[in-house]
């Protein structure tokens, strides 16, 4: 790797999806322009949503398969391992942990979100799964027959646990709640889950709340009083922090925890962008807020680039997410929150639902399980009956399950 130049025409500081996008469009845009992507991480730029997929249920474990190529394709200059600790938007600049520095023209936050841990425990059988790091120091673990308690019911645990099934690994779902996926999915999907995850011979163990993890020659969990998991390895579900250190220090505005842009994805720091999981931005049909899903990533990090080499464009993008369980997948847009009131539309052989989540009558959110290529309908359900074209009672027919 080379030093630091003096100064690029764009710093682009963290190297993950949102960053390959952001290197991708400045490029496009300019063949001349300087690009340096400064990451933490060790390793190029990944397709991260891989590291709990595919890398476990498709033919290729190696998470070389998901490099982005960032920096051979863009010909920017990739610094790996680099951790930037200030962003000085008044004088163009940022330090590194190793005392280096350099200038820029433009600069973009994407330093996207860390894993949760839990606390005063540091064994190397107790991990998360955020970084390519995690991944293959799980596969290490994820031996045929060792213990594995997943902990954590929600998006990630869920899809870690489907996962480790594949290695021979006996596999436990630990979570605080009462049903898995229970603040997201209606009663019919959560208990077909659990349903789908005995069958696959996973224990789920419900309502416990993590208290402490004793490191002996076994792991020993702890939930009140009486109850306790054995181990041979944990893997913590526990949900992921945005990393907005840098923008706070540098005095960008923050709220909601995450850092306000305006429709061009600046900060309010005009030099500075932001994107991906740290950017607090205006969803043009559900409003102010922030998401941590890779097709944003992608596409406000292709948004962000190209205003930063001056297109001028507003990000108008409502982002889907996706996931995948077993034979289940889903794809979703907007909120998908439990609480809200959800009306289910299932096809025949009750194998695909299409569920709406209202409030006040208006839809805030389209889940589309075992029903594909319908992304965009969803939108337009959304949109409709956000501007009171579409009644509740109407929505069933809008989009077919299936
Ligand atoms: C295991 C897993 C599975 C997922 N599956 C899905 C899925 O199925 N569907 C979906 O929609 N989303 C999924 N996601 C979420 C999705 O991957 C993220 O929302 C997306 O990757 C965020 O991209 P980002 O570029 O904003 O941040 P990240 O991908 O988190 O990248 C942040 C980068 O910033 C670097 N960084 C942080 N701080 C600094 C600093 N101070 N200096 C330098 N570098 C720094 C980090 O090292 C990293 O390179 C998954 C995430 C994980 C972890």
């Amino acid at each position: 790797m080379t030093n630091l130049e003096a100064r690029y025409d764009h710093v682009i500081i963290g190297g993950g999806v949102a960053a390959d996008s952001a290197a991708r469009a400045i490029r496009a845009a300019s063949a001349e322009a300087t690009i340096a992507i400064l990451s933490a991480d060790p390793h190029e730029p990944v397709y991260r949503p891989a590291l709990s997929k595919d890398l476990w249920t498709g033919d290729d474990p190696d998470p070389a398969s998901q490099d982005l190529h960032t920096a051979e394709e863009t010909g920017a200059s990739l610094f790996t391992s680099t951790l930037v600790t200030e962003l000085l938007p008044n004088s163009h600049s940022v330090i590194t942990a190793r005392g280096n520095h350099t200038r820029f023209g433009k600069a973009l936050l994407v330093t996207g979100s860390s894993a949760r841990h839990f606390p005063d425990v540091h064994d190397d059988r107790v991990v998360c799964l955020r970084t390519v790091g995690d991944y293959r120091h799980l596969r290490g673990l994820a031996q045929e027959g060792a213990r594995i308690v997943v902990v954590g019911g929600g998006y990630i645990g869920t899809e870690i646990a489907a996962s480790l099934t594949r290695t021979g690994a006996r596999v436990t779902l630990a979570h605080s709640g009462r049903h898995l996926l229970e603040h997201m999915f209606p009663a019919s999907l959560t208990a077909h889950l659990e349903q789908t995850f005995a069958e696959h011979g996973v224990t789920v163990v419900p309502g416990f709340r993590l208290m402490g993890i004793a490191t002996g020659q076994e792991l020993a969990l702890h939930a009140g009083a009486a109850e306790s998991l054995h181990a041979d390895a944990v893997v913590l579900g526990l949900g992921a922090e945005l990393n907005t250190t840098l923008a706070e220090h540098g005095g960008l505005d923050l709220e909601h925890g995450a850092v306000v842009v305006d429709p061009y994805l600046r900060t309010s720091s005009p030099d500075v962008f932001a994107a991906g999981d740290v950017a607090l931005f205006d969803d043009p049909l559900l409003g102010l807020r922030h998401v941590e899903h890779v097709d944003h990533a992608q596409a406000s990090g292709a948004a962000a680039g190209k205003n930063m080499a001056g297109a001028g464009e507003v990000y108008e993008h409502t982002p889907l997410f996706f996931s995948d369980l077993f034979d289940d997948g889903y794809e979703a847009v907007g909120r998908l929150d439990a609480s809200l009131e959800m009306r289910e539309v299932w096809n025949q052989d009750r194998t695909a639902t299409v569920v709406h989540y209202l409030e006040d009558g208006r839809v805030e959110g389209v889940l589309l399980w075992n029903t594909w290529d319908s992304v965009d309908r969803a939108r337009d359900v959304i949109a409709a009956s956000q501007n009171g074209d579409l009644a509740a009672e109407d929505l069933d027919g809008r989009i077919t399950p299936g």
